[in-house]
Order: structure tokens, then C-alpha cells, then sequence
């Protein structure tokens, strides 16, 4: 892997960019422009330090495919679906104009979590809990010192990332509300439906789903199973905005629409996503691209008080980069294994 230094068109920050050529397939949906990006992360988060991806360029604008490197073409064609999507498709009603957004904490020390949530504007927190590295006691501390920095009227959500069993879960759950005084929900503390559905029975909190829906072959079982509250959508990994749309209304609860740590113009098509949702009565989760070192745009989607615009966003100086051999060819690669299923 080649060091940041090696890579030239930059953005802002150490953010980079790369020409890609386009594919035919792609060509003949409208599509002309394919870049790769790459942008180191502020922090790590889950585990990962360097975000990357592509950008496609179209009639409608630009879009994004970014799946995670442990997807397989058939998971990530759905990706590369969201990012045909935003280049060539028209974008649903849009029912409001700014979209309330929570701040992400990641696994760090109170201080710095005291620190992130008092700068961030927003009036709800979303922490991460139950990782390998850390335990229930510093999990409590974080949430204590998030209380702290939010005031009695802030919200806060934890996001256990399918870590625990149900005994598990149900006693950390109990021990996290207590030291939040009150949780808005807790997010995917089990890995199954099942498991979900049982500690929502043994818990008074709110159990909101995201692995359940992101990555199930059927992502409406879950509320069929009466196993959530909350669902959380991510426009990327359910094939686009209508899509995700569509899975909202067939599953018939409230929706927090989240980002799968997009650049902004990822964050763009969600914000389009949470403006098109007839209610929205939880803030979203799409003020990430504080996690990034770099932008692919001169206009970010940060939050200003607790909220972003809803906008799409367009790429600035995409012109300007040069090839990254290495990387372009993996993502040369990865893009006909996508298409290949795409146009399957
Ligand atoms: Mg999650």
C-alpha cells in the first residue's frame, strides 16, 4: 500500500483522486466520468484508517459506490446500483429542507468523547460501544461524559454493532441506560432477528436495527419479526435512494437514514433520502464526513447546528488528479465484478 504522499490531486485535506475508464456498460446508461478516491480517516473507525471508492458522473450529477473491501461483488453490486443511481436518476419529493443529524463518538477516552460532542452543535450522540478492545466500564464512562457535554435534553444512542448474545446485551443495555440516564435506543446489539426480537422483549429501551437491514438478503424480515423499532438505511448498501425508500414503507417503522461512511456526495443522495421519508422524528446519522481527512468537494455536507442541508453535491476539480496504478487497477477490477452482477 502506498503512502499518503504518493498520491497527488487533491481536494482539501489529503483527499485524492483518479481517473478511471468507463466501462462500456456504464457508458451506455449516460454515464462519463468514473473517478477512485481516496482519503485518509481522522480516526480509525471501523477498522479502517483509509476510506476509498469511486465516483460516477452522469446526467443527474455524480454518485457513489464505496463498498467495504470485505464485500463480495454480489453484496457490493447493490453499491454500485445507489451510485448509477445518483449519476443518472432523478431524485423523489423532498417533504423538508435540512435533516437534524447526530454526532458519531467512536471508542475513545471520556475527554475526548466530552470534547467531540460539546464542538459538534448537534443535541444527539451516537457512541459506539461493546469493542473488542474496551470494556462495559469504559463504555459507561463514555457515556457519562457524552451526558455531560449534551445536557439532561440531549439524546443519546449507542450503536453495539452485533457484539453481544442476548444475555449479553440485555444486562449491558440496562447498565449503558443507567449510565446515560436514558437511551433514545440501542442499535444492533445481537447479530440474528431472532436474538434481536429477544432482547427487545427483556429490555424497556428501543432496539433499532442496522445490520439486519443493511445486510440481510430479505431487509423488511426484520420488522416483520417484530425484532426493531428503528430501522437505519443506508442508501449504498440498499441499492439507492427509491430502494431504500421502498423498504421504509414496506417495513412500516420510524427510519434513522444513516451514511456507510460516504464522502459527501454520498451524504448528498441521503440527505435527498431523509427529505423524501414522510416522517422523520430521529436525527440522522450523516455528519461523518468529520471523520475524514479530505472532501471531494470545495462545499462539504458538515453539520451547522445540529443539522446539514439537503443538497446533492458535485465534485470539484475532478480533472485535476493523476493515475494511482495500484490503486485504479483493483478498482478497475472490482467495478466489471459489480457490473457483472449488475447487468447479470
Ligand atoms: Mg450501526
Amino acid at each position: 500500500m502506498s503512502h499518503a504522499g504518493a498520491y497527488h490531486g487533491a481536494v482539501t485535506g489529503s483527499l485524492a483522486l483518479h481517473p478511471l475508464a468507463v466501462p462500456r456498460s456504464l457508458a451506455e446508461r449516460g454515464i462519463d466520468r468514473v473517478l477512485v478516491y481516496r482519503v485518509p480517516l481522522t480516526v480509525r473507525f471501523r477498522r479502517i484508517d483509509v476510506r476509498d471508492g469511486l465516483l460516477l458522473h452522469g446526467p443527474a450529477g455524480w454518485g457513489e459506490t464505496s463498498p467495504f473491501w470485505d464485500y463480495a461483488p454480489a453484496e457490493s453490486s447493490a453499491w454500485l446500483r445507489a451510485g448509477i443511481e445518483g449519476a443518472t436518476a432523478s431524485l423523489p419529493e423532498a417533504h423538508r429542507d435540512r435533516i437534524p443529524v447526530n454526532v458519531t463518538v467512536p471508542v475513545v477516552d471520556p475527554e475526548l468523547a466530552h470534547r467531540l460532542v460539546a464542538g459538534s452543535g448537534c443535541r444527539t450522540a451516537k457512541v459506539k460501544v461493546a469493542d473488542p478492545r474496551t470494556d462495559l466500564a469504559s463504555d459507561c464512562a463514555r457515556l457519562e461524559a457524552v451526558r455531560d457535554a449534551l445536557g439532561p435534553e440531549g439524546l443519546i444512542r449507542v450503536d453495539a454493532n452485533a457484539a453481544w448474545d442476548v444475555e449479553t446485551a440485555v444486562r449491558a443495555i440496562a447498565e449503558l441506560n443507567r449510565a446515560a440516564g436514558g437511551l433514545e435506543y440501542a442499535e444492533q446489539p445481537c447479530p440474528g432477528v431472532e436474538d434481536l426480537a429477544r432482547v427487545r422483549r427483556a429490555v424497556d429501551v428501543p432496539i433499532a436495527a442496522d445490520e439486519s437491514v443493511r445486510r440481510a438478503e430479505d431487509p423488511v424480515a426484520v420488522a416483520r419479526a417484530h425484532a426493531a423499532d428503528i430501522l437505519i438505511v443506508k442508501a449504498q448498501p440498499l441499492g439507492g435512494v427509491r430502494r431504500a425508500l421502498d423498504v421504509v414503507e414496506q417495513a412500516g417503522l420510524p427510519a434513522v437514514v444513516s451514511s456507510a461512511l460516504d464522502t459527501s456526495v454520498g451524504i448528498g443522495l441521503a440527505s435527498h433520502l431523509a427529505a423524501a421519508l414522510p416522517d422523520l422524528d430521529h436525527a440522522c446519522g450523516l455528519a461523518t464526513t468529520r471523520l475524514f481527512t479530505g472532501d471531494v468537494t470545495a462545499d462539504p455536507m458538515t453539520p451547522v447546528d445540529g443539522s446539514i442541508p439537503v443538497r446533492r453535491c458535485q465534485v470539484d476539480q475532478a480533472d485535476a488528479a493523476e493515475g494511482d496504478p495500484q490503486l485504479c487497477d483493483r478498482w478497475a477490477a472490482r467495478l466489471d465484478a459489480m457490473l457483472e452482477v449488475v447487468d447479470a
